[in-house]
């Protein structure tokens, strides 16, 4: 009998809270809203209420809650084949493979269910890379990474993390990173100039975690530039900013729209290693991957690396149906033109008003500054207002609070929800 059969009396808000704060590790402080079904941009929670999803699942659900062409494609594969192991071929993963390169224009992809897994991935094949193409001496491999990252929960990535409450015990931590300041072209290529045993850069195009960080308009650019005249590879984790979440198909597209086939515009970047994750499966399945040319990952041979659930026939399945709704429904370029609506009016607001300092972001992946110490608890008050007011959003670090919808959103909605936001952000004037 479930826990469910078991208290007739009324399941609600309270008694999901208690069983999971009693029977499950504390290793989240979510608001206290119990969702317990999702359609589009919208959630409801166990009492009927229903609200804006404002966090789309860290972007995961960038196609909407339960898109109905992702969950049928979860549903017809799943009655048919779920799981083989790699250990055998199964006949949707070539077809996946096929389809995921070229949308993306790559020449290979390694799949893999998580983003921490995949970031793991592409960790293991830039050093593999280093050894035998670079031809870097054993163990002497670096990796830069950036301050203020924010690529997982492993013990290796936590280890070049400086967040001391993710790095804190759990140590000892493993070598090889040197960090530099985000967005710091001229530290990127210090470093670079002055060791000849640098692997790869790995960083996030815009730093989504540390309160989305938009660096400057060139620094994506120069950074792959610097990257080529080192021959160093240049490591785009993009588990967040990928797939049309910040207005193009990836963020190193720069301002290039190009529905679901890259034309390769003069603003594109070509990431030597590709790291995606969350909405690539449109939030109905963990799916994630590293992409790379043959050169680079042609260095990993059978046996050295692998995951169980990784490239099965559902992932695969659900993966093309959520990019294919992606590229059907114009996501991209949706995500562009809300994204500037609602930086526009929440710019006009912060003129006038003494709680929000600073809208930033790009596409639909936005945060609000509020005007207080990191420390305080202002914004995690402005959240569980706006909660009550039927819109989903939380704090990322302490003072910032990201903004990120589904993009499946309208215009009409996205306005609701400004209106929504200035309303409860006026609630708070000092
Ligand atoms: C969420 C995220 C990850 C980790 O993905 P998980 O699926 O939670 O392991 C890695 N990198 C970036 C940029 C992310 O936003």
């Amino acid at each position: 009998m479930s826990v469910i059969e078991k208290n007739p009396v009324h399941f609600g808000t309270a008694e999901a809270i208690a069983l999971e704060d009693q029977f499950g590790a504390h290793n989240y402080h979510p608001l206290p809203v119990v969702l317990s079904k999702g359609e589009g941009v919208y959630v409801w929670d166990v009492e009927g209420k229903k609200y804006f999803d404002f966090l789309s699942a860290y972007s995961a659900v960038n196609q909407g809650h339960c898109h109905p062409k992702i969950v049928n494609a979860l549903i017809e594969q799943a009655k048919t084949l779920t799981l083989t192991s790699r250990a055998f071929y199964n006949d949707k993963l070539g077809v996946y493979e096929k389809y995921i390169t070229e949308y993306f224009g790559f020449d290979k992809v390694l799949p893999m269910n998580t983003g921490a897994e995949a970031v793991e991935t592409a960790i293991k094949i830039c050093r593999k890379w280093a050894y035998e193409k670079k031809g870097i001496a054993e163990k002497q491999a670096q990796i830069i990474v950036c301050e203020n990252n924010f690529h997982g929960r492993t013990t290796t990535i936590i280890s070049f993390s400086n967040d001391e409450n993710a790095r804190k015990n759990f140590g000892p931590y493993t070598e090889g990173f040197i960090k530099i300041p985000y967005d710091d072209s001229a530290a990127l290529e210090q470093v670079l100039a002055s060791s000849p045993t640098i692997a790869g850069f790995l960083v996030e195009p815009i730093q989504g975690e540390a309160g989305v960080y938009v660096p400057s308009e060139d620094f994506i650019t120069k950074a792959k530039a610097l990257c080529e005249k080192y021959n160093v590879l240049f490591i785009a984790d993009e588990v967040q900013t990928g797939v049309a979440r910040t207005g193009s198909l990836l963020a190193v597209c720069g301002n290039c729209i190009c529905e679901n086939k890259c034309e390769r515009q003069a603003t594109y970047v070509q990431p030597d290693i590709l790291i995606l994750g969350k909405a690539v499966s449109g939030g109905v399945y963990p799916v994630s991957a590293v992409l790379a040319n043959d050169e680079i990952m042609n260095v990993i041979k059978p046996g050295q690396h692998g995951s169980t659930f990784g490239g099965n026939p559902v992932a695969a399945a659900v993966a093309m149906a959520a990019l294919e709704v992606v590229a059907d429904e114009n996501l991209a370029q949706n995500a562009r033109r809300l994204g500037k609506i609602f930086r526009e009016e929440v710019e006009k607001y912060i003129q006038t008003s003494n709680i929000a300092i600073l809208v930033r972001g790009k596409g639909l992946l936005n945060a609000v500054v509020i005007n207080d110490t990191e420390e305080s608890d202002t914004a995690w008050n402005i959240c569980v207002r706006l909660a009550e007011k039927g819109l989903l959003a939380k704090p990322t670090h302490g003072n910032i609070i990201r903004f990120a919808p589904p993009l499946v959103m309208t215009e009409e909605e996205l306005r609701t929800c400004i209106d929504i936001l200035l309303e409860t952000l006026k609630e708070f004037e000092k």
